[in-house]
């Protein structure tokens, strides 16, 4: 669906010769919500921001940005881009331009425009380059007004196998075996590091022609071979697992685990049969050990969480570098081992380093210079072995889960992270400046 005033809008930037460059303007397509957006009774607030707000897509989608934001500072409105996961300021606009661009994002994504108080979002289709996008739209009160957050995904991009998201053929076979197995595996993450998109690669790496699999309530994602339970009115959620245990369920994808109630009924198993099916669950949580930990205070009983858990996954998002433009340069063997790499490792990459007396190197067009281009996810596995279900079943605190994990080889993000490294997809400046982050 085209509306009319997206190629109005198109006709007037041919006389806006600010662009030094040709650039189609991206193109705002239907809210989400199927809300029309009444252009005629706002044509005033659609003169003032229309454009505005394509420019700063445009701009923001050209550059990859991943969310565009805009805060109102003072007297102006601040811009900034995160692309990659790392924020980059953009142009200082009158507050009136940042107001005029929040507005107009929100009657495109089918918002109320007169609520200016109530966080709200809402979404809607673009198209850019040809490229189908969602831009989903958040508007929350802020000091001096509203903040605006676009966040845009590329539609066509797949994240949703093993594959998808580089597991390796021994990780996809130890996860599919432990997502498989009755008990309880837990996909643990910070919100916004892909925890929801893990969960679903999970679930899509089980062989779902020999097993059932049922999801709880809204998945939110359309899941072939995967059906969608719906809970009796006023059932507890051990209920609802009882009705799926009557019809042969294999695997269940339940509500995340976000306090001792839910944490409590998914550690409940049946007192003759114990567990009767697979249980995966999101949970938020810094990492594995740190989760592992909050489930024991929940839950209360360390024997239950000891027996119940079968693993806990995690992934962490980092850069990787330009392929165009990255720097390959040989490492110290002194230093490789160091940091914990091969010392027999000839070649590391890095982002383009400028030499003084050198010349600049050549502008990236690939990457706009930033010497990274896209990410890669970093797992990390806990493995319920005998060893860990034994130290569990003491009540231990992080550390000591860490330091049984490390024993026993088990894979860290830091570790993924290393391995990234050494395959030259990322920079060991890169992998400080992740983990110094946390
Ligand atoms: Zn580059």
């Amino acid at each position: 669906m085209v509306f009319g005033w997206g190629k109005r809008a198109e006709a007037e930037e041919e006389d806006d010769d600010d662009d030094d460059e040709e650039m189609d303007l991206v193109l705002f397509q239907g809210a989400l919500n199927g809300v029309q957006p009444n252009m005629k009774e706002n044509a005033r607030l659609v003169s003032a921001g229309l454009m505005l707000a394509k420019e700063l897509v445009t701009n923001g989608l050209s550059r990859r940005a991943g969310s565009i934001r805009v805060d109102p500072k003072g007297e102006r409105s601040q811009v900034t881009f995160i692309i990659d996961g790392v924020a980059f300021p953009g142009d200082r606009i009158s507050k009136q331009e940042g107001l005029a661009i929040t507005q107009v994002m929100k009657l495109l994504a089918g918002l109320d425009i007169k609520e200016r108080k109530v966080p709200q979002q809402g979404g809607l289709k673009a198209e850019f380059e040809e490229k189908p996008y969602e831009l989903q739209v958040i508007s929350q009160a802020a000091e001096g007004g509203e903040r605006l957050t676009v966040r845009c995904t590329d539609t066509k991009v797949k994240l949703d196998t093993p594959n998808d998201l580089g597991f390796t053929d021994e990780f996809k076979q130890k996860i599919r075996a432990l997502a498989s197995i009755p008990g309880v595996f837990l996909v643990v993450g910070p919100a916004g590091s892909g925890v929801t998109t893990l969960k679903f690669v999970v679930v899509r790496g089980v062989d779902c022609f020999t097993h059932q699999i049922f999801t709880i309530g809204e998945s939110g994602r359309k899941l072939d071979n995967v059906t969608a339970f719906k809970a009796n009115e006023g059932d507890s959620l051990e209920q609802t697992l009882g009705r799926i245990y009557r019809i042969d369920g294999d695997i269940v994808i339940t509500p995340d685990v976000r306090d001792a109630e839910t944490a409590k009924m998914l550690f409940n198993p049946d007192e003759d049969d114990g567990y009767k099916a697979a249980l995966i669950a999101e949970m938020p949580g810094k990492d594995p050990p740190a989760a592992v930990v909050q489930l024991l205070e929940w839950i209360g009983d360390p024997v239950a969480v000891s027996k119940g858990l079968n693993g806990l996954i995690m992934q962490k998002l980092i850069r990787t570098l330009c392929s165009k433009c990255k720097q390959a340069y040989r490492p110290n063997p002194q230093f490789l081992k160091k940091v914990g790499l091969p010392e027999d490792l000839k070649v590391l990459y890095r982002k383009p380093k400028v030499e003084e007396d050198e010349p600049e190197p050549d502008s990236c067009e690939k990457c706009g210079d930033l010497g990274y281009y896209g990410q890669v996810p970093m797992f990390e596995l806990l493995e319920m072995t005998d060893e860990m279900r034994a130290l569990i079943a003491t009540k231990p605190d992080v550390s000591a889960i860490r330091t049984q994990a490390k024993k026993e080889k088990m894979l860290t993000v830091q570790q993924d992270a290393l391995r990234l490294v050494a395959e030259g997809k990322t920079s060991l400046e890169e992998v400080q400046r992740v983990f110094k982050a946390t």
